[in-house]
């Protein structure tokens, strides 16, 4: 599949059925696999041999849909997890342990700014934390002796910055540790961080890759760029015998390709658990199907949205890194050429109360705490995530009172802007 373009992947890669076999994936929905002998199954304990015996472990419908995942991102394995916020703990967890160290971007998604400030610095597990727009200085000084990864998001959910690639990749690979990227908002068709220089991408494919607010889900992919080797006294886990797992060295038996998903698979999702569902990788599976069809409209819907709120007086400001004015937008078009996402967050005037006038108002676009399905959804932090916070703690977080979020779906675009243009009406 690997020359084929990425719309192709989207629709065929991952999965090529043999004569007279299934044309669709096929839901393996089994817990174990059946062996003839002991020896055989030992085999597959020992990493000698590919198959399957236990679904926690691995099952074929998921390693089809993470095949497929792996081919989209042009990485060299991936896999799947039951969400997103697993696929941040897995890809993490994998290189760091007590004593160790993040670099990460501060602005990021709230459920993994609190796993890895609050829940990993329990395990031990420092972070630094820099804005996404820090320069190389600052960023380098973020680094200590301890650090084994650098983290990030593409698109930052919800604030809606763009991170420079680039810069933090070569930030990493300077101090020896791995670029971890959270390509969830632009997904592969959109962007591909590994092109870029990121080592590890993960997803949450509760968002767009489902795309249809089905089955919460995660993926971590791997670049196959990283050499463990040569930063082995960083990487013991990678580059010294696993006494858990009869004494393997994942970095010599699997390589580059193949060690990083080879030991989050046999000793985090071993001991951890969080597989997805096979279930679940059936329906991430179509959508993915359609997932270049989609993400074309949700960012022409989010770009005609943000350009007709930016022409409302009752809108104090808009976001959306296409949107020429934005902050972001040269570096949205350098690495989004073709477009990011459908989310675009605004600031109606009137405070809370505006907000909350604008949003009772609305038709089509339903009050929910999600993004990135086919329905347009919308959600007014003030009011909701973040209502224990007074005006002064909100601003303190970056989030106006009157600040809406707002996710654009596939519905046709005059009839979203109409929606939105009656609730202005009401401001
Ligand atoms: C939603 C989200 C997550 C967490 O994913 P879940 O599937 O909800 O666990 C992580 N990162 C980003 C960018 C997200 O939007």
């Amino acid at each position: 599949m690997s020359d084929y373009k990425i719309n192709t992947k989207c629709v065929q890669g991952g999965y090529t059925p043999g004569n007279g076999e299934p044309r669709q994936i096929p839901i393996v929905q089994s817990t174990t696999f059946k062996y003839d002998t002991s020896e055989d199954m030992g085999k597959l304990f020992d990493l000698e041999a590919e198959g399957y015996f236990y679904t926690r472990l691995q099952n074929p419908t998921n390693d089809y849909v993470a095949a497929k995942i792996a081919e989209l991102e042009g990485g060299t394995a991936a896999m799947l997890t039951s969400s997103g916020q697993a696929a941040n703990f897995f890809a993490l967890f994998n290189i760091c342990e007590a004593g160790s160290h993040i670099v990460s971007s501060s602005s990021i998604y709230g459920g993994t700014f609190n796993l890895i400030s609050v829940t990993m610095a329990k395990m031990g597990i420092e972070a630094t934390f820099v804005s996404p727009d820090c320069t190389e200085e600052e960023l380098n000084a973020a680094f200590k002796e301890n650090t084994r990864a650098v983290f990030g998001e593409t698109i930052a959910n919800p604030a809606l910055t763009v991170l420079d690639i680039e810069k933090f990749a070569k930030a990493a690979h300077a101090h020896g540790v791995p670029l971890i990227v959270d390509n969830t908002f632009p997904t592969p068709v959109h962007c591909r961080p590994i092109e870029w220089g990121a080592d590890i991408v993960t997803h949450s494919t509760t968002k767009y890759m489902d795309g249809h607010g089905a089955a919460v889900g995660g993926a971590i992919c791997d670049s196959g760029n990283f050499d463990w080797m040569a930063h082995a006294d960083k990487f013991p886990g990678l580059t010294t015998p696993d006494e858990s797992y009869h004494g393997i060295t994942y970095a010599e038996r699997f390589g580059k390709e193949g060690a990083f998903i080879t030991k989050c698979t046999a000793q985090l999702m071993r001991d951890l658990g969080s597989i997805q569902s096979p279930q679940h990788a059936f329906l991430l599976n179509l959508g993915l199907e359609s997932l270049h069809v989609r993400m074309k409209r949700h960012a022409e819907n989010g770009y005609a949205v943000a350009k007709f709120l930016e022409s409302r007086s009752e809108v104090e400001s808009v976001s959306f890194p296409h949107l020429e004015s934005d902050k972001y937008y040269d570096r949205a078009m350098k690495y989004m050429p073709d477009g990011g996402c459908g989310v675009v967050s605004f600031t109606v005037r009137g405070g809370r109360e505006g907000a909350e006038r604008f949003m009772k108002a609305l038709r089509l676009a339903a009050i929910e705490t999600h993004v990135a399905d086919a329905r347009t959804c919308c959600l007014n932090p003030a009011t909701s995530t973040h209502r224990q916070m007074n005006d002064e703690q909100l601003a303190a977080a970056g989030i106006s009172a009157g600040l809406v979020r707002i996710s654009c779906g596939l519905e046709d675009k005059d009839d979203l802007i109409a929606d939105l243009a009656q609730a202005l009406d009401k401001v």
